[in-house]
């Protein structure tokens, strides 16, 4: 009928519209290694940001640090020599896209070195994510300060001595000291304006006094560079690390003397950790569509963080959601009148999407429930059906191609892209939810990155690295702490 061939219209355009042949991709991968050295030739140079990590001495620390974590024979040998006979908590606090953890890592003494993780994850009311810092801020310290009181008894932390926090901070910020660093702009939906250009650590400082928990933030991190540190130490071919969550954004390191930016002193290793901040890469080659544009537009912080608004876990979702809306609109996809539920902005979740997509079963009564439970829309027909799957695939794939890309711009800028005799492997560490989880994103950015790479693609290892932001940085306060 005539609905269905507009439905269809709607989405052989869409498909058009998103599609990356080899060729694009190249020229995304090009135009990132462009990028890159015009970020790294001046500040404010590209809209790559390219921030150099605190000094190459804050790497090794950190490595020192999180390597605690990943040798899985002996986790806490290291630590026990770090704490001697002190023994003690230490905390950390990851905040991330949606949620934030806080953790403690319980450090034993000689005899009791093995130490305990305990963690739990808060999700942070959306008025909050708009609001003002002191309210942010504020619920952060209160959650801490709930948790705190859920210490085991017999751990009681000595008689003056205060606790200390390592704060995994996944927003850009210009870092000033290992404790320090002020924030440069929100992202990922959040839009609190008199945080920006605040020292983090401060603000976090004063909501902790205000709650009355004494608690002495020692280390700030960004999650990217903890994520690469992590995986350095645990294999020194590890040269990037790349966050796929409810955002996006990629770190690597770089030789000191290719950094035209940095006037300092040239560290020993002669290599500097870079965080690229990739979210806000954007290219006329990059395939938009009236979809992205839309959603851009209404967005919180329209015309920036355009490569993570095609390609990561908070916007994947919402694309979708808004194709399901044209095709409801315009080919009464699902009925005569559009589904109110269908047009609340971000109703999709990317979980319910991914959850649609790996439906294999013959009639496909996942996506039918999801439908039901999301929309309240119900009875659709198998055909409805396929086609909802095939909007998800559309957009999965754009994401994962595009992201293997931006690798192959990171090979490419490192000269590490092709075959070279006697070299080294290249690790990439990928870390964060969507990668983690949805598969069918992660296959197709695996198997891209493949093509692209054609045989050098044999000296390119994609590495998951669980979870390096979080016990970092209890690991990363605990080496700065005043006590050890
Ligand atoms: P953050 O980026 O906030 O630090 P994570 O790395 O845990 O947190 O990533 C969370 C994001 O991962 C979610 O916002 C979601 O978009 C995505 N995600 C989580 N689970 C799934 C899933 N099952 N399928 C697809 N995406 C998922
Ligand atoms: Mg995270």
């Amino acid at each position: 009928s005539g609905r269905w061939a507009k439905a269809a219209a709607i989405v052989r355009e869409l498909e058009d519209k998103c599609g990356t042949p080899i060729g694009k991709l190249r020229q995304v991968a090009d135009a990132m290694a462009v990028e890159m050295h015009a970020g790294l030739a001046s500040e404010g140079g590209s809209k790559l940001k390219m921030i150099i990590s605190y000094s190459s001495l804050y790497l090794n620390t950190l490595c020192v640090c999180v390597w605690l974590c990943y040798d899985a024979e002996h986790p806490y040998f290291f630590l026990a020599c770090l704490c001697r006979d002190e023994k003690g908590w230490f905390y950390a606090l990851d905040l991330g896209g949606t949620n934030f953890r806080v953790l403690r890592v319980q450090l034993g003494g000689k005899e009791n070195r093995v130490g305990k993780q305990e963690f739990e994850e808060v999700s942070i009311p959306p008025h909050l994510m708009v609001g003002t810092s002191d309210a942010l801020f504020d619920f952060i310290a209160e959650a801490l300060k709930k948790f705190v009181a859920t210490e085991d008894e017999d751990f009681h932390m000595p008689p003056g001595r205060e606790r200390e926090l390592g704060f995994t901070f996944s927003f850009p910020i210009k870092q000033s000291s290992i404790a320090s660093g002020t924030l440069m702009k929100w992202t990922k939906g959040f839009y609190i304006e008199d945080a920006v250009g605040q020292d983090v650590v401060g603000e976090l400082t004063k909501a902790l006094e205000r709650v009355g928990l004494d608690m002495r933030v020692t280390a700030l991190v960004n999650d990217t560079i903890g994520t690469l540190a992590g995986g350095r130490y645990h294999d020194p071919d590890v040269i990037a690390a790349v966050i796929l969550g409810t955002g996006t954004n990629a770190a690597y390191v770089e030789r000191a003397h290719a950094i035209p930016k940095w006037h300092g002193l040239l560290p020993k290793s002669g290599e500097m950790a870079i965080n690229m901040e990739w979210g806000n890469f954007r290219s006329s080659h990059l395939p938009l569509t009236e979809y992205d544009q839309a959603m851009d537009a209404e967005s919180l912080n329209p015309g920036e963080q355009i490569f993570e608004k095609i390609i990561s876990g908070m916007y994947l979702g919402e694309i979708v959601r808004r194709v399901l809306c044209r095709m409801a609109e315009e080919a009464s996809f699902f009925g005569d009148t559009v589904p109110p539920k269908l047009k609340i902005p971000f109703m999709l979740k990317t979980p319910v999407m991914s959850a649609m997509h790996h439906d294999t079963s013959s009639d496909l009564r996942v996506v039918g429930s999801k439908l039901r439970d999301v929309f309240e829309i119900s009875n659709t027909s198998l055909k409805t059906r396929k086609a909802i799957v095939e909007v998800c695939n559309i957009v999965a794939v754009r994401g994962a191609r595009l992201s293997a890309a931006g690798i192959l711009g990171i090979l490419k800028k490192l000269g590490r892209d092709t075959l070279k005799e006697g070299e080294n492997q290249s690790v990439i560490a990928l870390d964060g939810g969507l990668f983690e989880h949805y598969t069918l994103f992660r296959n197709s950015m695996e198997s891209t990155l493949k093509e692209l790479l054609g045989e050098a693609s044999e000296t390119i290892v994609i590495q998951h690295s669980n979870d390096g932001s979080g016990i970092g940085a209890a690991l990363l306060a605990a080496s700065h702490s005043q006590y050890l």
